[in-house]
């Protein structure tokens, strides 16, 4: 399978190109390959397996729906309204009323586009602000506006009037400041920028955030960065967009992870565990001020997948029943205190995370050049002792665990063994 894939695919694909192995089945936090080898899956489809493979609710809802209609397009049906109601149900309840949903799909790239698109239109504005270090996806406009510049070489160039601004990313702060000591310096830069009429940035139509950079490394943001990021947006009247593709449907702990930042974003982009399977689905939660589009002025063919519905129906029901939030907030304190028993390595330079996603930044070489390789060794002897985990950040040098919200405690030990046992016997 392998060979085949190398000779007949194109070689820009995603994650598991680093990771040589066909897997075949698929069972809560657990995969097979073909060679009947089993590991433990910490990269759960990029986030997108929220209740692991093939949750038997899941599955069933889904079978269910099989038979009655699958695909839907923009038509009003029973199991898209009770995805509706679903999602606008998991919202605060201050924001229910005044959201509106647009399906965007397939994915996550497609609804930053039109939550970029809605801005524009309801602002009658051009310029966009984001973040360096950021991903927001692969089309034109969710590349452009990516501050993780690898992710973009070699294509040059992005879209014109796309503005990065440092984003709070304190182990390799923008302004060279401690955290300890600083007063969150970094949004102080878009503050004066924005506020200063003859600053030479036009008042943009969107600022656009992710509230812990997945693929750039797990990065949670201050608290206090969002605050005031909020706070001037909504001072200035410059729509907040939260890209929650990656941090939606509970991976940090709650629901959405604007709802820990203590505040309330304008438009909210949301896709990968949506479905909970891997069913594609994208949206935008908006608040109805922004509602300026034209009938029939953002369309597509894929938006009506009615098998995505009736599993998101049922995910949201089955995390709600296991309070599977709790889980992820429990899970995620027993990953954090695990992998401080390998903070001491000298190899380890910070151990980041929200929820269930976790990331361990790996240090640069004694001469200060990245050590890319110390990660993918990392990551290629983990998968050995059965463990998959993916890498991101700069250079490749963050290890990620990123597994199903649902994972039991005795896996979580399980992985974290591998991981530090690997990590302990990490040559530098
Ligand atoms: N935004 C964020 C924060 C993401 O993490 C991703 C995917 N990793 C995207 C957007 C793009 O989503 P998709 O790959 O489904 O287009």
């Amino acid at each position: 399978y392998l060979a085949r894939q190398e000779q007949t695919e194109s070689n820009a694909r995603s994650y598991p190109r680093g990771l040589p192995i066909a897997i075949e089945r698929g069972q809560g936090s657990f995969v097979r390959d073909v060679d009947g080898n089993v590991f433990i899956d910490f990269l759960a489809g990029a986030g997108v397996l929220s209740l692991g493979h093939n949750h038997p609710e899941l599955v069933a809802a889904m079978v269910d729906q099989l038979g009655v209609l699958t695909h839907g397009l923009d038509f009003p049906t029973p199991a898209k309204a009770a995805f509706v109601e679903a999602q606008l149900a998991m919202l605060p309840p201050t924001m229910r009323e005044r959201t509106k949903i647009h399906f965007c799909g397939p994915t996550g790239a497609n609804a930053v586009d039109a939550a970029i698109k809605l801005c524009k239109t309801a602002t009658g504005r051009g310029d966009v602000v984001s973040f360096q270090g950021g991903f927001h996806g692969a089309t034109a406009t969710a590349m452009a506006l990516t501050g993780l510049v690898a992710q973009k070489s070699p294509v040059a160039n992005g879209l014109p009037g796309v503005h990065f601004f440092p984003y709070s990313s304190c182990t390799r702060c923008p302004l060279g400041l401690r955290p300890d000591t600083c007063a969150t310096n970094c949004v102080e830069y878009l503050e004066r920028s924005l506020r200063d009429p003859n600053g030479g940035l036009p008042l943009p139509a969107a600022v656009i955030l992710e509230l812990v950079q997945g693929e750039g490394g797990v990065i949670p943001a201050r608290p206090e960065f969002v605050r005031r990021v909020r706070a001037l947006t909504a001072e200035l009247d410059i729509p907040l967009i939260v890209d929650e593709v990656q941090t939606g449907c509970g991976r940090t702990g709650t629901w959405f992870a604007f709802e820990q930042y203590g505040i309330e974003p304008d438009v909210v982009v949301a896709s990968k565990a949506l479905s909970g399977v891997g069913a594609p689905v994208a949206v935008i939660l908006y608040d109805r001020k922004l509602d300026a589009w034209k009938p029939g002025s953002h369309t597509g063919t894929f938006r009506g997948n009615q098998l995505a519905f009736a599993a998101g129906v049922e995910a949201v029901r089955v995390i709600e029943r296991d309070d599977v939030l709790g889980n992820v907030r429990r899970r995620g304190e027993q990953v954090s205190k695990r992998l401080a028993e390998i903070a001491w390595h000298p190899a380890v330079r910070d151990i980041r995370g929200l929820g269930l996603m976790w990331g361990i930044e790996l240090t640069d070489a004694p001469d200060g050049t990245p050590a890319p390789e110390l990660a993918a060794k990392v990551r290629d002897s983990v998968l050995h002792e059965g463990l998959i985990l993916e890498l991101g950040g700069r250079d490749d040098r963050v290890v990620r665990l990123l597994p199903p919200l649902n994972v039991t405690a005795e896996v979580v030990d399980m992985a974290c063994d591998i991981l530090i046992g690997v990590l302990g016997r990490l040559g530098l």
